[in-house]
């Protein structure tokens, strides 16, 4: 399974669009991997999590041919993760493709706000909802949505993804896990953990993972045996507000042998 980060950043993207920001500032100047765009992951080319507002520009960036897409889970429907609006480029009269339908995955409101945008439109994509803790298959997998705390709002979901032998959990936007998401995980051997380190050093992790709920995750998973043997974890969804650079997320999390994600990295499991 080969995992191509497309995206890094939370809503605002690194650097901030508008922001002047110190480490805004250190991005601009420095590029490299300290430029984010909006969080997204492609798995071997047929199945991406979420839609950001990035997605043309992942597009001319990584030469990705979005129509071998064959499923989309969507998280939830904050902007950074399904840019609704985009999805209708796909509607007849915007684009001319002879490939297949893609199948969306997601709970109520990003399905609401996908069928919104489409009104009126004719288009082949085909809608599933999910309900947490229930297995679906898709076209390339068997995915579980667990609960994710990270906006009363709506049912935000992680996903345990199944494809090919491997076990993956995509876990952003996630907060500290809910109880029955813990109680889900503890059953569960992973071949490779995203978990998103939104906030860095705050002491916030009631919406967003800091870093020390990372590192208390990655020790309950690793004393649970939720984890594999020599299964990577990685962290991504990165705010400028946490107001540290890639070099300095390395820093922080390689010694504790996790993997920082950046714009175009491929993990393979
Ligand atoms: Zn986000
Ligand atoms: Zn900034
Ligand atoms: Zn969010």
């Amino acid at each position: 399974m080969h995992i191509h980060f497309l995206g890094t950043a939370a809503f605002e993207g690194i650097p901030s669009l508008f922001c002047e920001c110190r480490t805004c500032a250190q991005a601009r100047e420095r590029g490299g991997r300290n430029i984010r765009s909006r969080t997204s992951v492609l798995i071997d080319g047929e199945l991406k999590v979420d839609f950001p507002p990035d997605t043309f520009y992942h597009s001319l960036q990584y030469g990705i041919t979005l129509n071998a897409i064959k499923d989309l889970l969507i998280t939830h429907a904050h902007s950074d993760h399904l840019y609704a609006e985009d999805m209708v480029i796909r509607a007849a009269g915007y684009a001319q493709y002879g490939g297949q339908p893609i199948h969306v995955y997601a709970h109520d409101l990003p399905i609401r706000l996908s069928t919104h945008a489409l009104i009126g439109e004719k288009h082949d994509y085909r809608f599933h909802r999910v309900l947490p803790f229930e297995p679906m298959q898709t076209q390339t997998a068997t995915i579980v949505p667990l609960l994710a705390a990270h906006d009363p709002q709506e049912t935000c979901l992680l996903y345990l993804i199944e494809k090919d032998g491997k076990t993956v959990l995509y876990g952003n936007d996630s907060g500290w896990f809910p109880e029955q998401t813990w109680r889900y995980l503890n059953d569960v051997k992973l071949d490779a953990a995203i978990l998103e380190c939104t906030v860095g050093r705050s002491s916030h992790r009631s919406s967003h993972m800091n870093i020390d709920a990372v590192l208390e995750t990655k020790a309950w998973m690793t004393e649970h045996t939720v984890l594999k043997p020599n299964a990577p974890v990685i962290v991504t969804h990165f705010s400028h507000n946490a107001h540290l650079l890639h070099e300095e997320l390395v820093e922080i999390f390689q010694p504790n042998g996790i993997q920082v994600a950046y714009d175009g990295l491929i993990v393979t499991i």
